[in-house]
């Protein structure tokens, strides 16, 4: 039996390397079962369908049963901020980008480097998705700094809450953390 991932790749449609970006959403929300979709994708029924009959209209059977969850529940703290943060860099404003600005700011609540929160296969590919979706913010993080500390310095900058140690990256003791590999 193929995965989940495959099985939608192979069945769906759309632009092939956003239809991989949803595939691996779904695919590493579908593995928290029994949560719901829209709770493990931050993204309402409303949204889970929309998504779900542009990239993915004859896959989704497999699935449909775990899909049709609540809307997600209350927001953690940050997770409206940072939603919002991305939607007021997004690249062109086209439904996708709402539905990675939800899915990224949920996923940013899991515990391990972004990319593999986001059930993608390298950290490359959110590279490329910051790059596609959030232009700006990927010129921003020029230094390429770990996603997750990127936003919630962003979030802390906005906020004008200071939050590094040292005047500049260089003289930092915290630069690995910052800027180390995520494997
Ligand atoms: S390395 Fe230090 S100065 Fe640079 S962003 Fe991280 S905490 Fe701030």
């Amino acid at each position: 039996m193929d995965t989940l991932h495959g099985h939608l790749m192979n069945s769906g449609l759309g632009d092939p390397f956003d239809r991989h970006l949803f595939a691996c959403a779904v695919a590493v929300g579908a593995a928290e079962f029994p949560r719901p979709l829209t709770e493990a994708l931050g993204l309402s029924s409303v949204a889970l369908t929309e998504l779900s009959n542009t990239y993915f209209p004859d896959g989704w059977r497999r699935i449909a049963i775990q899909a049709l969850g609540e809307d997600p529940g209350p927001d953690e703290l940050e997770e409206p901020d940072l939603r919002q943060l991305l939607l007021d860099h997004r690249g062109c404003g086209a439904p996708e980008e709402e539905w990675l600005a939800a899915i990224v700011a949920r996923r940013s609540l899991g515990a391990n480097h972004l990319w593999q929160d986001l059930g993608l296969f390298n950290r490359d590919e959110l590279s490329i998705l910051m790059q596609r979706h959030f232009p700006d913010l990927k010129e921003r993080n020029s230094g390429d700094m770990k996603w997750k500390k990127f936003f919630y310095r962003q979030l802390c900058e906005r906020d004008g809450v200071a939050i590094c140690k040292a005047p500049n990256c260089e003289v930092c003791d915290d630069v690995a953390d910052c800027f180390g590999p995520e494997d």
